[in-house]
């Protein structure tokens, strides 16, 4: 612990003087090329590529393929938003943080990023679900409605739910955000800000050199004063001799034509939805964008690996959804017109790992995000700029870092 925070204040008093001009550190800076090299520009290393670039240092980004792409966890055009966070609250305040970030990358980019279309929980109100989703609310006072079968069917006609002791929990400030749009917009405008991105070339090393870190590729070698490992799936392979209990999961997404009226599921009367629909068990969903009715279930894949994963979707797998929509979206159950897999990268707890290497604080871990990541890349890019180049972060972090119980 003493020697993370004499770590901590080194690396920030370091850059300081740096950025003040100190000689010392001009040297330094010219013997190493990049103040900082991210390896992994996906929701996480783009985000950090803006802000990293954004605030004058020098940037190096690396991807084993081309972003945005649909090799690893943050394809298939949408992601939900939500404020009314189920999974904890401590996830409240990076949300609320998160959605201003969005707004400022869709101002400088000008680009759409987020549609707002509401949101709803759906559940027995004793279930993980409901109970967290109204536990965030009442910690944090956040605008919502709960509303019972009746209301639900009445508001919503293409949904049907059978159990009348369930409820929903309507969030509207809920939305959906596009995960390869968001993912350009933030490297368009790294770029933009002077960061080097290069695709097609994934890291394959790192090794700390002197005072920085060499970090190798199948391509080259390049010095950095710190290192950011966001490689997503991949990032196990990064870590040297850091084991931790990372599981990465199948997720299988897919796109139904509405059969009946395709009016029920447009965004102005459909929401994005959760439903338990039994107990320890989730589907989500979104509505018909143009590209028909997306949905997915939430964590019931395979452990796989990023090179073994089966990226094709059985017949079986299409059936088990038809059986969810027959159940709750009957009207929905009509053509399958696409489907993804993508993956989730899991620690045990679900909660995020944002820390410093223990071998080093020049080298800093962004990943796995369990599912939920997405929607706070854009404040996680934010706290790993602060992280490496003050070596703190105004959010409390103590939840995803890497000694906590279960992980180290
Ligand atoms: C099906 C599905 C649905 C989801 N739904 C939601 C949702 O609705 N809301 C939400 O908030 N979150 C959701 N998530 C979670 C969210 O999408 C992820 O948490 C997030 O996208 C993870 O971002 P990442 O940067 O860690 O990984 P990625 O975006 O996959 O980025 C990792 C990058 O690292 C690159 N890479 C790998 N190895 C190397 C290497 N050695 N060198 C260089 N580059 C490398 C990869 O090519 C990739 O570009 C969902 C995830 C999935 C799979």
């Amino acid at each position: 612990m003493e020697f993370r925070l004499q770590g901590k204040r080194r690396l920030k008093a370091e850059l300081h003087r740096g950025l003040q001009g100190n000689p010392t550190m001009e040297i330094l800076r010219m013997s190493q090329r990049y103040d900082v090299v991210i390896a992994g520009l996906g929701a996480m290393g783009s985000s950090a590529a803006y802000h990293l670039a954004r605030s004058g240092l020098k940037i190096l980004g690396l991807d084993r393929f081309a972003p945005p792409h649909n090799q690893g966890s943050s394809h298939g055009q949408t992601r939900i938003i939500r404020e009314a966070y189920w999974e904890h609250p401590l996830y409240v305040p990076l949300v609320r943080r998160a959605y201003d970030y969005w707004a400022e990358l869709e101002r400088e980019s000008g680009r759409t990023l987020f549609r707002r279309t509401g949101g709803l929980m759906i559940g027995m109100p004793d279930e993980e679900l409901i109970a967290g989703t109204l536990k965030s609310i009442s910690e944090h006072q956040i605008a919502h409605e709960v509303i019972g079968v009746e209301e639900i069917n009445r508001r919503y006609p293409a949904i049907t739910i059978s159990n009348e002791k369930a409820i929903g929990v309507l969030e509207h400030r809920a939305g959906i955000l596009f995960p390869e749009i968001c993912i350009e917009a933030h490297l368009d405008l790294a770029r933009r800000h002077g960061a080097e991105l290069l695709f097609d070339e994934p890291v394959t090393g790192w090794e700390i050199e002197g005072e920085g870190i060499r970090v190798s590729t199948s391509k080259s070698e390049y010095s950095a004063g710190r290192l950011l490992i966001s490689a997503g799936a991949w990032a196990s392979g990064l870590m040297h001799n850091l084991s931790l209990p990372l599981a990465v999961e199948r997720q299988v997404l897919l796109w139904f034509k509405p059969a009946g009226n395709p009016a029920l599921f447009r965004p102005e009367k459909f929401p994005i939805f959760l439903w338990g629909y039994k107990p320890g068990h989730m589907i989500y969903g979104f509505p018909d964008l143009g590209e028909g009715l997306k949905i997915a279930f939430h964590h019931n894949g395979q452990t796989v690996t990023p090179e073994s994963i089966n990226r094709s979707v059985s017949p079986q797998e299409v059936e088990s959804h038809r059986a969810i929509l027959r159940q709750f979206l009957p009207e929905a159950n009509g053509d399958l017109l696409n489907s993804a897999v993508c993956m989730y990268t899991n620690t045990p707890d679900e909660h995020f790992l944002i820390d410093f290497h223990p071998e080093s604080d020049r080298v800093l871990i962004a990943s796995p995000c369990s599912g939920h990541g997405f929607k706070f890349s854009s404040v996680i890019g934010g706290i790993l700029c602060d992280l490496l180049t003050e070596g703190e972060s105004s959010f409390d972090l103590s939840p995803f870092r890497l000694d906590r119980p279960g992980l180290s």
